[in-house]
């Protein structure tokens, strides 16, 4: 018997639910539901057009239920009236293929197949910027290798300190929170978990973080690269695989303490990593971090080709510690769940064909990479990512023709959009289209 929402409404003192999901653009959509309604909530779900978000339906569609997971009630720390739930999209009695977070436990489901558990932990970095977003909030913020500044991470003491109690509060464990590399930027960390619980908290983390931003004046952004010419924001996975209490990626005798399937889940991720770029990097603005020159700090921080290393952030995969990578290739406007879900089928196809990810390189990939002509690169911008998106079969395979074509269909005419107004050139600003159109990813 799941949790009953109606009594917990009752005993936490909750007037409120935000039903929500999220649409394969990523965008958090909630209808707002007093508790005396919960309960028939809890059974059908809360009714939403799909055409009017960013799914391919059309307005002659039935309506859409989202089904909320009780599992993932999260009471504001902010605004304890009001508690949030994360949904599985259904339409005509079934689940919608579509729905990113049906995409993640389909996946999910896959990986159960073989006993095993994907653990994941994302560093969800953003920026602090002015409300209409042309300049970072904190004007003495100006060092140019401003990446750890104690002064410019204490006078946004009151914001951080309120975004990581309240982590205590929800017991996702926070360790750290630093000023990260470009100038009004920052990150924090909370710890591992299963990979749904990893993709909902990452939704709540930016409706959290730009909710406390806005209560203490000011605006935060996920946006891939703001401003051209400071670091962007990633959204670094670390990942390993787990059976019961069983790293299933650890093993002490390797050089990096990785086991033969982390290697061969490793190589699956790489193998794809062109067609995943459409996923993990989704805006015409993602192209502007990945394959980027350096930043005013010195580096962007970010890959350009698909190779992988030991404890070397110039490569796209790290391997940080023993039994577990971190994959570098995400931005900040990635789809949560997409992100999981796209690592695990990649992952998994490398597995199943026990894949092999050649030597890892050890050079500075930033200054060397002249010397690897024939490594594969990144895509240069989201058209390249989409047509390969359209020719693998590994993700055709995981997700349905439908569900890519849908996808590719919908990022097409966001493309198009892009260009009735704007050439894609990295080496001018950011356009106005991209920060109208990203700020608020
Ligand atoms: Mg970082």
């Amino acid at each position: 018997m799941s949790k009953n929402l109606s009594q917990i409404a009752k005993s936490k003192k909750i007037k409120y639910f935000l039903i929500s999901f999220v649409d394969l653009f990523g965008v958090l959509r909630s209808k707002l539901v007093p508790a005396r309604a919960i309960s028939d909530m809890q059974k059908n779900g809360a009714g939403f057009a799909g055409f009017a978000t960013w799914l391919d339906m059309t307005p002659a569609d039935a309506d859409m239920f989202a089904i909320p997971d009780p599992d993932s009630l999260i009471q504001l720390p902010w605004n304890k009236e009001v508690g949030w739930l994360a949904s599985d999209l259904w339409m005509n009695g079934k689940l919608v293929d579509a729905s990113p977070r049906v995409m993640l436990k389909k996946q999910i489901k896959e990986l159960s197949r073989k006993n095993l558990v994907m653990k994941s932990g994302v560093e969800c970095e953003y920026f602090l910027i002015s409300e209409d977003g042309s300049t970072i909030a904190d004007k003495r913020d100006i060092q140019s290798k401003p990446c750890y500044d104690q002064s410019a991470l204490m006078r946004r003491y009151e914001l951080i300190k309120e975004i990581c109690d309240s982590m205590i509060e929800l017991g996702w464990n926070p360790y750290q929170n630093d000023h990260e590399d470009a100038n009004g930027q920052f990150e924090m960390n909370w710890d591992y978990s299963d990979c749904l619980v990893t993709a909902d908290r990452h939704v709540f983390f930016k409706f959290m973080v730009k909710s406390l931003a806005e209560k203490h004046g000011l605006r935060a952004t996920f946006m891939p690269k703001p401003f051209e010419n400071l670091t962007g924001n990633g959204c670094h996975a670390h990942i390993s695989l787990w059976d019961g209490k069983i790293n299933k990626f650890l093993d002490n005798g390797d050089r990096y303490g990785l086991s033969k399937i982390a290697y061969n889940f490793l190589a699956g991720v790489m193998k794809n990593a062109e067609s995943l770029s459409s996923l993990f990097n989704p805006t015409v603005n993602s192209y502007r971090r990945i394959n980027a020159p350096p930043t005013k700090s010195g580096a962007s921080w970010s890959p350009s080709s698909i190779s992988y290393s030991g404890n070397n952030r110039t490569h796209m995969i790290r391997i940080p510690d023993p039994g577990r990578f971190e994959l570098r290739l995400m931005d900040g406007s990635a789809n949560p769940y997409l992100l999981q879900a796209g690592v695990i089928a990649s992952g998994l196809y490398g597995l199943n064909l026990k894949l092999d990810p050649g030597e890892p390189l050890s050079c500075n990939m930033y200054t060397d990479y002249k010397n690897y002509p024939n490594l594969p690169r990144l895509p240069d911008d989201l058209e390249e990512s989409l047509d390969m998106l359209n020719d693998n079969k590994v993700l055709r395979d995981a997700f349905g023709d439908h569900t890519i074509d849908s996808y590719i269909k919908l990022k097409k005419e966001e493309l198009s959009n892009f260009h009735k107004e704007e050439i894609f050139d990295k080496k001018s600003s950011v356009t106005n289209w991209e920060k109208q159109n990203t700020l608020d990813c």
